[in-house]
């Protein structure tokens, strides 16, 4: 991070805090690092996020949204895998006791620190002579430091509970049900947006690496043998600058083109790569100062088989702010081990397939004689069993709730032809991932631009996402002019397009509040909007050329209308 850099983001931050943007949480007891609030323009940028994401992933896409519990009893995270591989290096100070992460301490003498093992990473230390950066003190052993926080449900300690460090598995557990409201049919999406919780060790960078955190995930339920995309052909135009694995350099190319030399692994990949690219671009990340890396073998997360990650550069650097994952069939898998569920998907053959199949038949005979009056419900048992049950030339069913073990004699595995409609596959799932926080600052600070020579601060915020859409002035808060201007306010403010009304200092003063704000536009009433040849207008200013028109007052909530939809713009009045 350079001088300049660390300037603009301590500027942006303190901009930030006093505009009302986000404040360090706690700060009245001394804060906590890695947590934040959102204060009343920060909240409304970030809903306005949201509704951009929910506009692409339910308006066009057509998936559906839920919402599910971010506290998660300790089984779902065994079978996910994060309770085992969930976790990060660490060490702590043997003199003073301090916590860091391993990783961080070496980066400067490896290129990939974070794949490195506790063993290298100890040794390292001794190495490249590195102590406690706090005390030089000598550093203690590297361990692994789970990231998840862990409470308990219920009094005392009967049920163990995280806090769910992704939203996704809160999909996953609900498979079964999201499978049935979706028709069984392959495939389909689901989202997902709320609290994500990691218990990082040592937070820094602002707003990048947070304890607790705002996700929006999605997840598509692919077809294994199918990851064809319908819509492929309306996204395969669109441009991305690429970082594949096997090199160092950017490529740029289509979607189209990525998919066809094998870059991006296939179309359903592809097609949520350029969707992130259009949903970060929509929001007003800098199309130059982005990029999608793909992770390397070994920095690729346990469910992972492939992963791309929407970096966009940043005062910290590089920084990825949304991770699009292909995690195969790994989560749904491994929910049908832990739970005893059947979470496959019964995929139909296009005609029906003659099949040699194995079945298991009892042998009445010699179940008559054994069981009697029960032999028949033990028969219809065996006829339920699959061939793989039989273990050692026995089989167990279960009858009237009760194991019956029956010897070879009992039952035979025979082979048949039948006429087969299709088989149980396990779907797959492709996850745009997005960090909403990551994703706030990085419009924030793109949308940032300062005039040192005039000390003269504008967020070049998006329309769409603008907390504010309109300041409305009177030129002197007197001779009725204030109470147009207040009138033109409530004209056009609701929930979702907030009008704010400003009579307080000069109209300079004003305007730099709102340019502050990223307001896109103002509208100044003055004495001419009260009498003579233009009475019953107004001015309006534009933000980003700050030019300025005059509009008839009865026209402001259209022409309001009309900028924020981009019917028309700003040079169109
Ligand atoms: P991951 O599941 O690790 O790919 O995370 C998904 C997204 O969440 C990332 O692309 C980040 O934008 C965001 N994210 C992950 N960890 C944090 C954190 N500690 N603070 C803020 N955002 C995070």
């Amino acid at each position: 991070m350079t001088a300049a850099d660390d300037k603009k983001s301590e500027e942006l931050m303190s901009l930030c805090k006093r505009r009302g943007f986000i404040w360090p949480s706690y700060e009245l007891y001394g804060g906590i690092a890695g947590m934040y609030d959102y204060g009343p323009l920060g909240f409304s940028l970030r809903n306005n996020i949201v509704e951009v994401w929910r506009d692409i992933y339910k308006g066009r896409e057509g998936f559906t949204e839920i919402d599910t519990e971010t506290v998660n009893p300790r089984e779902v995270f065994k079978a996910s895998g994060h309770l085992d591989k969930f976790a990060d290096k660490i060490t702590y100070c043997t003199k003073c006791g301090a916590p860091f992460r391993a990783d961080h301490l070496v980066k400067e003498f490896y290129s990939n620190p974070d794949t490195m093992s506790e063993k290298d990473l100890d040794q390292a230390f001794l190495d490249h002579n590195v102590v406690c950066p706090d005390c030089g003190g000598k550093l203690g052993p590297v361990e692994d430091f789970n990231l998840m926080f862990r409470t308990n449900i219920g009094p005392g300690s009967s049920r163990v509970g995280y806090l769910r460090p992704e939203t996704a598995q809160g999909i996953f557990v609900n498979f079964l049900n999201l499978y049935r409201y979706n028709r069984e049919k392959l495939p389909f999406g689901v989202l997902q947006t709320g609290r994500g919780y990691r218990n990082e060790i040592a937070p820094r960078q602002g707003m990048i690496r947070m304890r607790e955190f705002n996700m929006m995930e999605v997840e598509l339920f692919v077809d294994p043998e199918d990851k064809t995309w319908s819509r492929f052909d309306e996204m395969k135009d669109e441009k991305l600058t690429l970082l594949p694995n096997t090199g160092d350099e950017t490529v740029e190319m289509t979607v189209g083109e990525a998919v066809a030399k094998h870059v991006v692994a296939n179309e359903v990949l592809g097609y949520f790569v350029g969707t992130t690219k259009q949903f970060l671009v929509r929001l007003g990340v800098d199309p130059a100062r982005l990029r999608f890396r793909q992770h390397r073998k070994e920095e690729m997360a346990h469910y992972a088989k492939d992963c791309w990650d929407a970096e966009a550069l940043l005062s910290y650097g590089w920084t990825e702010i949304t991770g699009i994952a292909d995690r195969g069939c790994w989560d749904l898998t491994r929910h049908s081990e832990f739970s005893g569920a059947d979470l496959s998907h019964f995929k139909r053959f296009d005609t029906p397939r003659e099949e040699e199949v194995e079945k298991v038949k009892p042998n009445r005979k010699s179940l008559g004689p054994a069981f009697k009056g029960q032999s028949k419900a033990v028969a219809a048992a065996v006829e339920q069993a699959k061939p793989e049950d039989v273990k050692d030339g026995r089989l167990t069913v279960t009858v009237d709730g009760k194991p019956v073990e029956l010897g070879s004699e009992m039952f035979t595995v025979i082979k048949t032809k039948e006429k087969v409609n299709g088989e149980r596959i396990i779907p797959n799932v492709i996850e745009p991932s997005h960090g909403l926080d990551r994703i706030f600052y990085t419009v924030l600070e793109h949308a940032y631009s300062h005039d040192d020579a005039k000390d003269y601060t504008v967020l070049h915020l998006k329309p769409e996402v603008a907390p504010v859409k309109l300041g409305v002035f009177p030129l002197m808060e007197k001779d009725n002019l204030d109470v147009l201007a207040k009138q033109i306010c409530a004209s056009v403010h609701t929930a979702r397009a907030a009008a704010v009304y400003d009579g307080s200092g000069t109209i300079g003063k004003r305007y730099a509040r709102m340019d502050e704000a990223g307001t896109p536009w103002c509208i100044t009433v003055d004495y001419d909007s009260l009498s003579g040849p233009q009475k019953d207008t107004v001015t309006i200013r534009d933000r980003d050329t700050a030019a300025q028109k005059r509009i008839a007052v009865k026209d402001v909530p259209q022409i309001l209308d009309d900028l924020l939809t981009g019917r028309r713009q700003f040079t169109d009045l």
